[in-house]
């Protein structure tokens, strides 16, 4: 029997990739998504539109912060793996709003951790991020070092996710497996990320804005390296608590990038330069040693080959 997986923000842009992987598989897949207002309903059913009358696939309109309805969910369904993605994702807005990313990021996932205890489910993955390492300046970031510098209120919610995951894993015997997601791009690419946002104003002949110097640097991650990484976590059998990075190893400038998508459109960015914006960190780089030694995780995708299929997709 294939395991019963449920997916928190399933219609999302690593959820959907998710759920195209797991249906292919053979799963049966839940999903919960309360398709969140941060960008465009219809890109999320978009994103789900091949999964919707697949056999193996359910979704229900459901919001995280509604314990009663989690319960509901988990009591009826009985999931034995979760995979909890559902996040107020962004660390710009989460400084305009810090509170509402406390109540997702934390009261949510306190109710999905408390009915994934209560109904005992076998694996719990939790989407950590990179931001959890801050303004860390030991590169690259490696999953021993402290979290002691979170720069927004984002990076905050998810490093205090990991530290409520650790806890349930300690208190409740739930084995959890929390992986820090670098800078994921691809296809279906949520619209507020660099690339999707850039690589858009770029065909339409308008400024991109570019904040500092254009030397700060990320750690760019294919989708399909994150799906095949997640893949891999929810085939890892382990007792306990365990944080994972998910990367890809080539921190990229921001100026390096711009000029990847103008090759790739064939079109010169008009750039507007702005000073550094808070909450931005100067650089991401994952070292991915352990999640490969633990899980096999082996990310294939090399930027310039991302970006090619990126705009394909685009256009
Ligand atoms: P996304 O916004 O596309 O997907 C998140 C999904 O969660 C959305 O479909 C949204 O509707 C849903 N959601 C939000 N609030 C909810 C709520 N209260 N109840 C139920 N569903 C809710 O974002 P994504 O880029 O696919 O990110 C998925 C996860 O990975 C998030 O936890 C994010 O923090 C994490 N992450 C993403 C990246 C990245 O580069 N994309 C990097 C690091 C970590």
């Amino acid at each position: 029997m294939k395991d019963k997986i449920l997916v928190t923000g399933g219609a999302g842009f690593i959820g959907s990739h998710l759920v195209d992987s797991l249906l292919k598989d053979g799963h049966s897949v839940l999903v919960i998504d309360n398709f969140d207002s941060y960008y465009d309903r219809t890109i999320k059913q978009n994103n789900i539109k091949e999964h919707v009358g697949s056999p193996g696939y359910q979704l229900i309109e459901a919001d995280i912060r509604d314990r009663v309805s989690i319960d509901r969910i988990f009591n009826t369904w009985r999931p034995d793996v979760v995979i909890h993605l559902a996040a107020k994702a962004g660390v710009r807005p989460s400084i305009e709003d810090p509170l509402m990313y406390v109540e997702v990021n934390l009261l949510g996932t306190i109710n999905v951790l408390d009915a994934s205890v209560k109904y005992a489910v076998s694996r719990f993955i939790f989407a950590s991020s990179s931001s959890v390492y801050g303004l860390n300046d030991k590169v690259p970031f490696s999953e021993n070092d402290a979290l002691l510098q979170v720069a927004s209120p984002y990076g905050a919610t998810k490093a205090a996710g990991e530290a409520l995951c650790r806890s349930y894993s300690h208190c409740f015997q739930l084995p959890v497996t929390a992986l820090r997601f670098f800078t994921v791009y691809g296809p279906r690419q949520r619209p507020d990320l660099a690339i999707h946002k850039f690589a858009a104003k770029i065909r339409n002949d308008e400024p991109i804005p570019l904040f500092g110097d254009g030397s700060t640097s990320r750690d760019y991650t294919y989708i399909d390296d994150i799906i095949s990484g997640i893949r891999k976590a929810i085939d890892w059998n382990h007792k306990g608590y365990e944080a994972f990075n998910l990367g890809n190893d080539h921190p990229t400038t921001l100026l390096r990038l711009v000029q990847l998508l103008e090759t790739a459109l064939n079109k010169q960015a008009i750039i507007e330069w702005q000073p550094l914006q808070t909450g931005d960190v100067p650089q991401t780089w994952a070292n991915v040693q352990k999640a490969h030694d633990f899980l096999g995780y082996n990310p294939s995708t090399d930027l310039e080959t991302g970006i090619c299929k990126f705009v394909e997709w685009m256009h």
